[in-house]
C-alpha cells in the first residue's frame, strides 16, 4: 500500500474552487483523502466518483440527530459520501475546548455510522518544552483503547501532529517525528491497532515531503496550507507516490473489518453525559466473514476505501439507513442543482503548477505554510472532565426511539465499546 496523502482544506475555498481543485486532481488520477469544508462536501463529491479520492469531513456532532443547531451528524456526513472524519484535531481541541469526553463520543459516534475516524495526536509547544511531549501524546491515544475492537479497526489512521507545527512553517525534525511515531506505534501496537496507519502532519511541504515521506516510521502525512495549491499538493503525492509503507511488528494482521451492519451501535442511553451505554447489535463476526462474496462490490464508499485500503474485505450487506429508512450514499445525479462546475476531470491532464488552465474560475493562491494564527501555548492539562455537560432534563425531543431513560437510572453498567478497566485517570 502507498503512502498516505490526507489534505485538510480547513475553512477555506468557496464552493466552485474547492470543486475545481478537486476535479483537477481527480483528473490527475491522484490518490488522496480530501476534507473539504462541510458545505463543500456535496460539490467535492460530485468531482470524485470513478477516482481514488477519498472524502472525509473535518468534524462531526456528538449528537445522533435531532434538535442540535448547527450540528452535522455522523450519519449525515455518510450520506454526503463521506468516509472518514478528522477527530481530535488541535484547532478543536484549543479552539472548542474539545476534550477527551467530547473526542470519545465523536469517534463512538463517527464508527456508529460506518464513518472512519482520522485522529490526531499531538503537543503543545509548552508540553514539549516540559519534557511532556510522550505522555501527553500517550494520554490522548488512551481513548482509542476505550472503543471496542469493531471500533478501533474503524480508525483509518492516526496523524501526528505537534501543535506548534501546525500552520507555523516550522514543522518537526525527522529526528522528532520518528521518536513520537515510535511512541504512537508502541501504544496502538498495545491495543492491537499494529496496522493504523500513522501519519505526520505540521507544515509539510513540497520542500520537506520527500525526507519526512521517504521515513519507515511515517505511513503518510496530513497537509493543511499546502494542500490549498494544487501544484504543492501534487508535488507532495508524487513523493508519496513512490514509498510504501512499511509494515509494523510480525503481529500487524488486522481482523477484517466488520461491515458497518455490525457496527450498527444502539445507544441505549444516550444523555450527554460521558456514560454512554452501547451496545453492538448482536451480529456473530464468523458469519459476517463468510457472507463475503467472492467479487466484492465495485462501488460504493466503503468498499473503495477498503480496496484502497487493501487490509480488509468489502461489506456485502447494505449501507446503513437511518431510522426513516434513508440510504447513502447519494446518487452523483440527484445534485443536479447545484450551479455547474467545469468538469475538469474529462479535459486534458493539466500542466502541473497551473490549475487555472483547466479551471472556471481561478483558485485562490493562498500562501501554503504561512502562520494563520499564531499557536497559543496549551497549558500541560486539558482538563478533559469539564467540557461535557449535561442537558437540562427534558431538554431532548429528538430520540423518540431510545427507551426511557428513567429506568437506567442506577448504576451505569459496563459499556462494551469502552473498556471502563483502563479509565485513564483523568477522566
Ligand atoms: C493541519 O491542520 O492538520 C496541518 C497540518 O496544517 P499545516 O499543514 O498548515 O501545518
Amino acid at each position: 500500500m502507498r503512502k498516505i496523502v490526507a489534505a485538510n482544506w480547513k475553512m477555506n475555498l468557496r464552493r466552485e474552487s474547492a470543486a475545481t481543485l478537486a476535479g483537477a486532481l481527480a483528473g490527475d488520477l491522484r490518490q488522496l483523502w480530501l476534507f473539504p469544508a462541510a458545505v463543500h462536501l456535496n460539490s467535492v463529491r460530485l468531482q470524485l466518483s470513478d477516482t481514488k479520492i477519498l472524502l472525509g469531513a473535518q468534524d462531526l456532532s456528538v449528537h445522533k440527530d435531532g434538535a442540535h443547531t448547527g450540528d452535522i451528524s455522523a450519519e449525515m456526513l455518510k450520506d454526503c459520501g463521506c468516509e472518514m472524519v478528522i477527530i481530535g484535531h488541535s484547532e478543536r481541541r484549543q479552539g472548542y475546548n474539545e476534550g477527551s469526553d467530547v473526542l470519545l463520543r465523536k469517534l463512538v459516534r463517527a464508527c456508529s455510522a460506518g464513518l472512519r475516524p482520522l485522529f490526531c495526536v499531538g503537543e503543545s509547544k509548552a508540553e514539549r518544552d516540559s519534557g511532556q511531549a510522550n505522555a501527553v501524546v500517550e494520554s490522548q491515544l488512551l481513548i482509542l483503547k476505550r472503543l471496542a475492537p469493531e471500533a478501533r479497526a474503524m480508525v483509518a489512521a492516526v496523524a501526528y501532529e505537534p501543535v506548534w507545527a501546525i500552520g507555523t512553517g516550522v514543522n518537526a525534525t525527522l529526528a522528532q517525528i520518528e521518536e513520537m511515531h515510535a511512541v504512537v506505534a508502541r501504544k496502538l501496537g498495545g491495543i492491537g491497532m499494529h496496522a493504523t496507519p500513522i501519519l505526520y502532519g505540521g507544515s509539510v511541504t513540497p520542500e520537506n515531503a520527500r525526507e519526512l515521506l521517504a521515513s519507515r516510521a511515517v505511513d503518510g502525512v496530513l497537509v493543511g496550507g499546502a494542500s490549498l495549491n494544487y501544484d504543492a499538493l501534487s508535488r507532495i503525492d508524487d513523493c508519496a507516490k513512490a514509498q510504501e509503507i512499511a509494515p509494523r511488528g510480525v503481529s500487524a494482521q488486522l481482523e477484517p473489518a466488520p461491515p458497518p451492519e455490525a457496527l450498527a451501535l444502539l445507544f441505549e442511553r444516550d444523555t450527554d453525559d460521558f456514560n454512554i451505554e452501547v451496545k453492538v447489535k448482536p451480529a456473530a463476526p464468523a458469519a459476517i466473514v463468510a457472507e463475503v462474496p467472492a467479487t466484492p462490490p465495485s462501488d460504493g464508499a466503503l468498499s473503495r476505501y477498503e480496496q484502497e485500503m487493501g487490509l480488509r474485505k468489502p461489506p456485502t450487506q447494505p449501507l446503513p439507513r437511518t431510522s426513516q429508512g434513508r440510504l447513502q450514499p447519494v446518487a452523483p445525479t440527484s445534485q443536479g442543482k447545484l450551479p455547474p462546475v467545469r468538469p475538469v476531470s474529462q479535459g486534458s491532464v493539466p500542466v502541473a503548477g497551473d490549475i487555472s488552465r483547466k479551471a472556471t474560475a481561478p483558485l485562490p493562491t493562498p500562501a501554503p505554510a504561512k502562520p494563520t494564527t499564531p499557536v497559543a501555548p496549551k497549558a500541560p492539562s486539558e482538563a478533559p472532565t469539564a467540557e461535557v455537560k449535561p442537558e437540562a432534563p427534558g431538554a431532548k425531543t429528538d430520540k423518540p426511539e431510545k427507551p426511557d431513560t428513567s429506568k437506567n437510572s442506577g448504576p451505569a453498567k459496563k459499556s462494551n465499546i469502552y473498556d471502563d478497566t483502563d479509565r485513564p485517570s483523568w477522566v
